[in-house]
C-alpha cells in the first residue's frame, strides 16, 4: 500500500486562552507543586492525563468545598462569583487562568444584568457547561441559557431581552437564535443582542472548511466533552462525508481509510498538537 499524503492542519489545535492556562499550570508545577484545578484544564482527556502525570489534580466544586489552604487553578473558561467567594472562606489561593476573552463577556453580563429596568438576559450556550455556569453566575443564577428552538419558551416576550452568546457556539446557530428570539418580541418591546462568540474559534472555520475539503479522509481530533469540537466537527463534516471523529490514536486502526490518497489531522481549540501527530503516526502505520 502506498503512503498518502498525510497532513496535519497548521492551524489546529490550543487557542491563546487555553496555552496560557497550561502554561500557568506547567510553570506553577515546576516551581511548587501540587496543585489543584478546578474540572478539567482542557476539554481533553490525553491532556489532562497527561499534567496529571506532572502532578496536576483535578477536582470538582464539590471537592473544592472540602478542601483547606490550597493552591488551585481556575481555567479559561472562567467561573462564577461563588466560587472566589468559596477560595476566601476555605483559605485557597488561585491561579486564575480565566480566558481574558471570557473574563470581558463575563463583565458585559453583569452590567446588562445590573443596569436599570426588567431587562432579561439571555445566554445561548450549553446549559451546564462551565463557561456558561460562569456567566448564569454574574446574574445571580437569573440568566436564560438557551440553545435549542424549545428552549424559546423559557424567555418572557413582554420583557425587554439582551442576547449574548458562550464564547464556543456558532455563529450561524446565534444568528438563527437571534431572529426567532426577535420574531417573537411583543410589539415595541426592546430586543438586543451581542455576537460574543470567540473568534479563535469562529476565524477556523473558513480555514478548516478548505483543509477538510482538500482531502480525502479527514481525522478530527477532539475530547468528548470539546464545545468547539462538536462545532468544527460538523463544519468538517459538511464539507467533507469521510470526516471522522478521533479520540486518539488507538481509535484509528478500526477506520476504514486505507484507500484514501490524501488524508488530513485537525482537531478543536482544546487538542493538543502532540494528539494530533500521535494519530498521524498511526495513521501512517496502516500504510506500512
Ligand atoms: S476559545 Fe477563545 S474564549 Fe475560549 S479559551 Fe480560547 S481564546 Fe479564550
Amino acid at each position: 500500500m502506498s503512503l498518502p499524503n498525510i497532513e496535519i492542519d497548521p492551524r489546529s489545535g490550543f487557542c491563546p486562552g487555553v496555552v496560557t492556562a497550561i502554561r500557568q499550570a506547567e510553570a506553577e508545577l515546576e516551581s511548587s507543586g501540587p496543585l489543584y484545578c478546578l474540572g478539567d484544564i482542557v476539554h481533553n482527556s490525553a491532556e489532562v492525563k497527561r499534567l496529571g502525570q506532572k502532578g496536576l489534580i483535578t477536582v470538582t466544586h464539590d471537592d473544592m468545598a472540602t478542601l483547606h489552604g490550597v493552591k488551585m487553578l481556575l481555567r479559561a473558561h472562567g467561573e462564577p462569583p461563588s466560587t472566589y467567594e468559596l477560595a476566601v472562606k476555605n483559605n485557597i489561593s488561585l491561579i486564575d487562568a480565566t480566558c481574558p476573552v471570557v473574563l470581558a463577556l463575563q463583565r458585559r453580563v453583569k452590567a446588562a444584568f445590573e443596569q436599570p429596568g426588567d431587562c432579561q438576559v439571555v445566554i445561548y450556550g450549553k446549559a451546564g457547561h462551565a463557561e456558561v455556569n460562569g456567566l448564569v453566575g454574574q446574574t445571580r443564577g437569573e440568566a436564560i441559557v438557551v440553545q435549542h428552538p424549545e428552549d424559546l419558551d423559557k424567555i418572557d416576550y413582554s420583557r425587554p431581552v439582551m442576547l449574548f452568546s458562550q464564547t464556543t457556539m456558532s455563529i450561524a446557530g446565534f444568528n438563527d437564535m437571534a431572529s426567532a428570539i426577535s420574531s417573537r418580541m411583543a410589539p415595541g418591546v426592546k430586543m438586543e443582542y451581542a455576537d460574543t462568540i470567540c473568534r479563535q474559534v469562529s476565524n477556523r472555520v473558513g480555514h478548516l472548511r478548505s483543509f477538510a475539503a482538500a482531502h480525502d479522509v479527514i481525522l478530527f481530533v477532539s475530547g468528548a466533552k470539546s464545545s468547539n469540537g462538536k462545532v468544527l466537527f460538523d463544519e468538517c463534516c459538511s464539507v467533507n462525508p469521510h470526516t471522522y471523529a478521533v479520540l486518539d490514536p488507538a481509535d484509528v486502526a478500526a477506520l476504514p481509510i486505507t484507500s484514501a490518497g490524501s488524508l488530513g489531522v485537525c482537531g478543536a481549540t482544546s487538542t493538543p498538537r502532540w494528539l494530533m501527530e500521535q494519530v498521524r503516526d498511526a495513521a501512517e502505520k496502516l500504510f506500512t
